[in-house]
């Protein structure tokens, strides 16, 4: 070495969070620590995928050698195992950058709100794109050699740190272009210094990278293993979803997941299919068996991988899956695209659009048919991603019925609170001259299952569905019908239940609000403007009164819902609706002095039943009290 490479050399502090995600590491993933491989294969074949998508506009990046491929090997007398490729490479910035902070300001945020339970989950690594790191698992010291493709051999970069709070970093003389990471082994991991262990480790995680991942060949002589010179190739080294259907095993399709999903457990269900026609598309995707940390985070990466003909375009690809099926992971290889499109063409593309509505159906036909095969697992998949899955009922027109029917809701006939029931479920289940379909929008599941507007429903014994997600608005408001049966809010507009109520049942009411006429004018006097309208109903049994939405305006609960992410719900006046059978109301009709307290108080307790805010409530416990103690006293 001469004085001027030394002289270069630096140390440098890392990022604090990756400072903590290093103790992670070698304190708690000790019992996963084979992941660290199929991180570092993992890194050199994007590194490969990265040069040969920039080759395709620059081949001098090649260098004459545009055989892309991973060694691996070990060195029993350093205690060393080395990963190396012949990919993009990194120059001096981008080695600072990627090996000395954790990029991806999501996944930074993630990190540090993750509980000390949950860091000790190994499973989440992957999710956080920090995998180089991993190598610290089973090393107490790394060493990285790289030069960036296209560059001089005097730009070559070495960096190295003992995972403490720092790395070192300099200039070198490096011929191979790309990346080679020495690994050296902490105490009581020699185990690894074994070409058979290292063989089933690969096969294990890495079958599926579709670069070959080389060894030297070994064979036993005198007793031990001899390494020889000549190289073999361990892995499949072929693009899986190229491959015959029927040629390929469950562990491999699951193996391909964990590389393209970023995750360590296997996925919940797959499809696997070949597009012939007009667009030729071959496709492989996922559904994961758990939520991406990021599924709520409104510039979240998701998407798929893009191929043009075996060559890697792209990540994240999101035009081709509709945004609510963004948990969906996988591959789409088209023979349609230019090798260098971009994600401006991607926008425009027709091309794109059919294959986007292609792997649409793809999945939603694996839901269908996972919700009638299996419905337990069907349930798993509906926990966790069923509130995602709902937003495509407004999203996407041309499936709306498909996904309405996928959709589990919980219902006033359910014999338990987790359980759920389809639209399908709950026609079949509809009573005689019942032509509608009723549900009530809530903020939580007991104020949906105990609200008043539900007590003709219980005494008719007719099914509710009790929507309490957020997105449960929006879906009703984009779903007017299911199979020709009309959804209907049993919180909005006068009750009309049709066929259910008999002629005696309707005449009564029309007799009740002729008697009560009197009352509700009263009634509508003392609220003024806090009602639109004071009338009589016969949906109630229990309670004396209910606020009802009128027919075009927003109900309660979304304009709740409005005003709770800072958006501007129109003002509309709700209709009180009384119960002319309660004692309270009888009590009322004969009430002279306290009047307005009595409406007041009418009013108020509607609003809180259905989960309302009370504009004034130390006025209301006012008026509870005194009203309590006039009782007492009476
Ligand atoms: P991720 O792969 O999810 O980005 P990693 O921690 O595994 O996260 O790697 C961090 C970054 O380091 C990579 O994004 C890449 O830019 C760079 N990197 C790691 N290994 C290599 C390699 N073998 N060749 C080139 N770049 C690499
Ligand atoms: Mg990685």
């Amino acid at each position: 070495m001469t004085d001027n490479v030394t002289s270069n050399r630096e140390t440098m502090g890392f990022q604090a969070e990756v400072k903590q995600l290093l103790q992670l590491m070698i304190h708690s993933l000790y019992s996963n620590r084979e992941i660290f491989l199929r991180e570092l294969i993992s890194n050199a074949s994007d590194a490969c995928d990265k040069l040969r998508f920039e080759g395709l506009h620059n081949s001098a990046l090649f260098e004459n050698d545009s055989e892309l491929t991973i060694h691996v090997s070990y060195d029993k007398e350093a205690k060393t195992l080395t990963i190396s490729d012949n990919g993009i490479g990194m120059s001096r910035d981008e080695v600072i950058n990627n090996l000395g902070t954790i990029a991806k300001s999501g996944t930074r945020e993630f990190f540090t709100q993750l509980s000390g339970d949950q860091q000790k989950d190994a499973s989440l690594i992957g999710q956080f794109g920090v995998g180089f790191y991993s190598a610290f698992i089973v090393a107490d010291k790394v060493s990285v050699l790289t030069r960036r493709a296209g560059e001089k051999i005097d730009q070559g970069v070495s960096w190295e740190s003992d995972g403490g709070g720092e790395f070192a970093i300099e200039m070198v003389e490096r011929a191979p272009r790309g990346t080679a990471i020495t690994l050296h082994l902490r105490e009581g991991q020699e185990d690894l210094l074994n070409g058979t262990k290292l063989r089933t480790i690969i096969h294990k995680y890495s079958d599926h990278i579709v670069q070959p991942i080389l060894m030297n060949k070994e064979e036993w002589k005198d007793n031990a293993q001899q390494v020889l010179d000549e190289e073999e190739t361990i892995n499949q080294a072929f693009a899986l979803w190229a491959r015959p259907k029927t040629e390929i095993s469950d562990d491999e399709y699951k193996g391909f997941y964990k590389h393209v999903g970023h995750d360590y457990e296997d996925p919940l269900a797959w499809t696997h299919a070949r597009v012939e026609g007009r667009q030729e598309y071959t496709l492989l995707l996922y559904i994961p068996a758990r939520a991406p940390f990021d599924l709520w985070e409104r510039d979240a990466s998701h998407g798929i991988k893009l191929y043009v003909r075996r060559v890697f375009i792209m990540d994240d690809a999101t035009q081709l899956m509709p945004h609510y099926l963004r948990f969906v992971r996988g591959v789409v290889d088209t023979n349609d695209l230019p090798l260098n499109v971009s994600r401006e063409i991607l926008q425009e593309s027709k091309d794109i659009e059919a294959i986007r509505s292609g792997c649409t159906k793809k999945v939603i036909g694996l839901l269908e048919d996972m919700a009638v095969k299996d419905p337990e697992k069907y349930t798993k998949f509906w926990d966790v991603f069923g509130r995602v899955l709902k937003e495509g009922v407004g999203e996407d027109f041309a499936n709306k019925d498909k996904i309405a029917g996928l959709m589990r809701l919980a219902s006033t006939h359910t014999n338990s609170p987790g359980e759920t029931v389809s639209l399908a479920d709950y026609i079949s289940r509809m009573k005689e001259g019942q032509d509608k379909i009723y549900y009530i929008t809530a903020d939580t599941f007991n104020a949906a299952k105990n609200s008043p507007h539900l007590e003709v429903f219980r005494k008719k014994d007719i099914e509710v569905l009790l929507l309490t997600d957020h997105v449960d608005e929006w879906v009703v408001s984009n779903l007017s019908a299911f199979e020709g049966k009309p959804l209907v809010s049993v919180a909005k507009g006068g009750l009309d239940l049709g066929k259910l109520e008999d002629e005696a049942e309707k005449q009564e009411q029309e007799k009740d609000a002729g008697a009560f006429k009197e009352l509700t004018d009263k009634i509508k006097a003392s609220l003024s403007e806090r009602v639109k309208e004071v009338r009589v109903t016969h949906r109630l049994t229990d309670s004396p009164a209910c606020l009802v939405a009128d027919v075009h305006d927003i109900n309660a609960n979304l304009a709740r819902l409005l005003k709770a992410s800072g958006q501007k719900a129109p003002v509309s006046q709700p209709i009180l609706e009384i119960n002319p059978r309660h004692p309270v109301v009888l009590r009322l009709q004969a009430e002279e002095n306290k009047f307005d307290d009595w409406a007041s108080v009418l009013f108020d307790q509607a609003l809180l039943a259905e989960g309302g805010q009370l504009d004034d409530p130390a006025s209301f416990v006012k008026r509870i009290n005194q009203l309590m103690l006039e009782m007492s006293s009476s």
